[in-house]
């Protein structure tokens, strides 16, 4: 009788499985930001781990176990930062790590707005092309230093990114140019588009503080919608990731209309799915909104 050996078949399985490509570092991604910025400048190097997923608000996130051994298993951790993970120390601790987290915005300058009287670090840094560029720059280096033997794939890939964003840049510059300097008012419910109004010279007329979880006093909306008549605010927008019952008041009290929605705290799954498209579909809001 004939034995077959299942054995070289199983080895040239095992081979070939190996060279398809597996990836040299496991990332995980605490932001949807972070994911994006992690795809473009890792591509089929590095394999991520999104924990934030679109449409979940960073700022009320609770980590789950299965995401705690994610993140112990993971090469690096990104992080947006600027309190933005009020999360990250529980994390930290619960995942028994602490050398392998990036927070993505220390290159990024940062700006400073109230929250109930306090002054602390606004976390939104995103909104601004200028700083995103800073970011991925952070990236590839933290990518190169973990990963050296694949460092000219990522300086490639940074090259090709940061031309990019430089499009971008522009193509914002001249859109927002469709709107002159006195209909550049911003009001959302809570105040995320500061580093966007500095690069892009909006005022911002906020509904609420810094927390998506504060609910908008009676009081300040009665503020907001006298800022909003007298200075002939055209529009007020939502935000992806909450309740839009002050925002639809104001709109009503006013007469100033629901200029759409605008993705303040991180990416959406199909519509403004990458940074790319974020940014511009919320330009675009913003411009068409208040015109
Ligand atoms: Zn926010």
């Amino acid at each position: 009788m004939k034995i077959i050996h299942p054995l070289p078949l199983l080895l040239a399985a095992l081979l070939l499985g190996s060279s398809s490509g597996r990836a040299d570092l496991t990332v995980a991604s605490l932001s949807t930001i972070t994911t994006d910025l992690a795809k473009n400048i890792g591509g089929t190097h590095v394999k991520i781990e999104a924990i934030i997923k679109p449409g979940i608000d960073p700022h009320e996130f609770e980590p789950t176990p299965s995401d705690v051994k994610k993140v112990a298993k993971a090469d690096l951790v990104l992080f947006t930062g600027k309190g933005m993970e009020g999360f990250l120390t529980k994390l930290e601790e619960a995942a028994g790590v602490t050398g392998k987290f990036v927070n993505v915005s220390e290159a990024v300058p940062t700006l400073m707005m109230t929250d109930e009287g306090r002054k602390v670090e606004d976390p939104h840094w995103w909104h601004s092309v200028e700083n995103m560029k800073r970011a991925t720059r952070l990236v590839t280096d933290r990518f190169e230093q973990a990963d050296p033997a694949n460092r000219g794939y990522y300086t490639g890939r940074e090259k090709e990114y940061l031309t990019s964003l430089n499009e971008l840049q522009r193509w914002s510059r001249v859109k927002v140019a469709e709107l002159p300097s006195s209909r550049r008012k911003l009001v959302t419910s809570h105040d995320a588009l500061q580093y966007f109004a500095r690069d892009y010279g909006f005022t911002i007329l906020p509904v609420k503080g810094i927390s998506t979880a504060e609910e908008a006093s009676s009081q300040h909306v009665k503020e907001i919608i006298g800022v909003i008549r007298s200075q002939g605010v055209k529009a007020v927008f939502f935000e992806n990731i909450e309740n839009s019952r002050a925002v639809n008041q104001i709109a009503a009290e006013t007469g100033a209309r629901t200029g759409g929605v605008l993705y303040s705290d991180g990416l959406g799954d199909t519509e403004a799915s990458t940074y790319d498209s974020m940014m511009r579909h919320n330009v675009n809001t913003i411009v068409d909104g208040l015109k």
